[in-house]
């Protein structure tokens, strides 16, 4: 009967270095894993996504928010801004074209801050639904200018759509001659934000 010395098993200095390396790298790896991945955070949206620092003039197309609106309706913005310049208002942009990301976002911060869907939906739209994604509406500030664009928004085309959003407009055409249409109390009565 052989005897021999199960040299295989022999756990050398090498060997128990590998084993430890192996042994704390996996523990960092599965810690980093269990603690981060339940609420790993889609990049947050950015100049490309539509959003704009505060201030922006509508005027500026080095921002997609301006520069991706529909051009019909940017047009009708740069008329009455210019008009409004000469009465010493200006027209910035708060919001204009958003990425489908960003309107996902606003939503899922709409949901978390007002605590249901229902009531997330008075005020935030969805990608599929949002003016904003699609480049057909602006929203304006400061209080000045949507003051003055409620005044003479319907000279160029511009409506203000919702009685809860004095700053979001949009262009319609007809309201040049016919004024600008009655306002839905919010977007929720909006048959275009049934889909
Ligand atoms: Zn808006």
């Amino acid at each position: 009967m052989t005897n021999r010395a199960p040299e295989q098993i022999t756990v050398g200095p090498n060997r128990r270095l590998l084993i430890l390396t192996v042994a704390v790298s996996l523990s960092v790896f599965l810690a980093i894993h269990l603690l981060s991945s339940p609420a790993a955070p889609a990049p947050a949206p950015a100049k490309d996504d539509g959003v704009v620092p505060p201030g922006v003039s509508v005027f500026d197309d080095r921002y997609p928010a301006v520069s991706k609106l529909d051009p019909e309706l940017l047009a009708a913005i740069r008329r009455a801004a210019e008009d409004a310049a000469r009465d010493g208002v200006e027209f910035t942009v708060n919001s204009g074209w958003r990425s489908a990301a960003y309107q996902n976002r606003l939503l899922r911060e709409a949901v978390a801050d007002y605590g249901s869907e229902a009531e997330a939906a008075r005020w935030v739209a969805t990608e599929t639904t949002s003016a904003h994604v699609a480049g057909d509406a602006i929203d304006l500030g400061p209080m000045a200018a949507t003051d003055w664009l409620a005044q003479r928004g319907a000279a160029y085309g511009l409506c203000q759509i919702y009685a809860n959003e004095s700053w979001h407009y949009e262009l319609v055409p007809e309201a040049v001659r016919t004024g600008c249409p009655q306002m839905y109390p919010d977007p929720t009565h909006d048959p275009r934000m049934q889909s």
